[in-house]
């Protein structure tokens, strides 16, 4: 079995990336949008800002309180839009439940996206652009693949999970990798008949366990998107790791595995607008 080790390969891109950061005219600048103090994306926050460091790139975290008006977001929004200093944007996700997410995000300029989430962006990388910004989880998992000599084109690949913000950049990505998509969610009558013919299955369900060795092949390689917390407060994910490892060709383990692949691809993200762009 080999292991899909996110760690090392976010390490082994990490030089090539800091050159590029260190070859832009301006020390390039990420701003955090967070609107209350949820402990999971204070956590997220916090991975961003570390790796951040290590790059020379600037966070400027700008946290708000829950209870801040959608007008009030909408202005931080705009403000850092029309800051030059400003290269990058992300609204830590989820907001406030009074808040309209997707206006909040449609706001973000689209040249700033490093999540890849306003609705030009999302055209861009279902209509698989060159120059579209991916999801990071998306690009994360890409790399962690390619970087591992495992193609997805003419693959038969499944992934369970359709939502917006993870499934479905997923498979976009997937396909305009030329791959075979298949996809589940809570509603796919029998998931095991449909991860188990896949050639590589990607779970991005968020439920701990889901996969067990009766959803999995021989050969077949797993990619573990979720992310959850274990009884014991450790991080989990929705493989059975301990259960399926031997009985699959590569998988990728939580923590360790897409986790860290998606802070190192959002940064690759602002990488490629600063140098699109130039923003200054
Ligand atoms: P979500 O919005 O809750 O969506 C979950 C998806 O899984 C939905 O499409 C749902 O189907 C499907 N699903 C749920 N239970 C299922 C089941 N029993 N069988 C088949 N499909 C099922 O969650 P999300 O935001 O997409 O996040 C998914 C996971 O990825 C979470 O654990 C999250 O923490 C993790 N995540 C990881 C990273 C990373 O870098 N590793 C980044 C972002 C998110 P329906 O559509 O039918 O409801």
């Amino acid at each position: 079995m080999i292991l899909l080790n996110g760690r090392l390969i976010r390490d082994t891109i990490l030089p090539g990336l800091i050159a590029r950061f260190e070859a832009l005219p301006y020390k390039p600048v990420l701003a955090i949008i967070q609107a209350g103090d949820r402990p999971d994306s204070t956590a997220f926050i916090a991975a961003k800002k570390n790796f951040a460091a290590k790059l020379g790139v600037e966070v400027k975290h700008m946290a708000v309180s829950a209870d801040i008006s959608q007008k009030e977001l909408m202005a931080i929004v705009h403000e850092c839009n029309a800051d030059n200093s400003i290269h990058g944007i992300i609204v830590q996700l989820p907001l406030p439940i009074a808040i309209d997410t997707d206006a909040i995000i449609d706001a973000i300029d689209a040249r700033k996206d490093v999540d890849g989430l306003t609705a030009t962006q999302v055209k861009r990388w279902l209509s698989g652009r060159e120059d579209a910004v991916m999801s990071a989880t998306a690009r994360g998992i890409r790399t962690l693949l390619k970087q591992n000599s495992i193609e997805l084109f003419g693959k038969k690949v499944t992934v369970v999970g359709r939502s917006l913000l993870v499934g479905k950049p997923i498979i976009a990505m997937c396909l305009n990798e030329n791959a075979t998509v298949t996809v589940c969610h809570s509603k796919t009558a029998d998931l095991a008949s449909e991860t188990k013919r896949a050639d590589i299955l990607i779970v991005a369900a968020g439920k701990p366990g889901l996969i067990t060795p009766s959803h999995v092949s021989p050969g077949q390689i797993v990619v573990d998107v979720g992310i959850s917390r274990g009884a014991d407060n450790t991080l989990v994910g929705d493989v059975d790791f301990e259960a399926v490892k031997d009985s699959v060709a590569a998988i990728s383990p939580v923590p360790g595995g897409v986790g860290p692949m998606t802070v190192c691809s959002l940064f690759e993200n602002l990488a490629d607008l600063c140098e699109q762009w130039r923003v200054q």
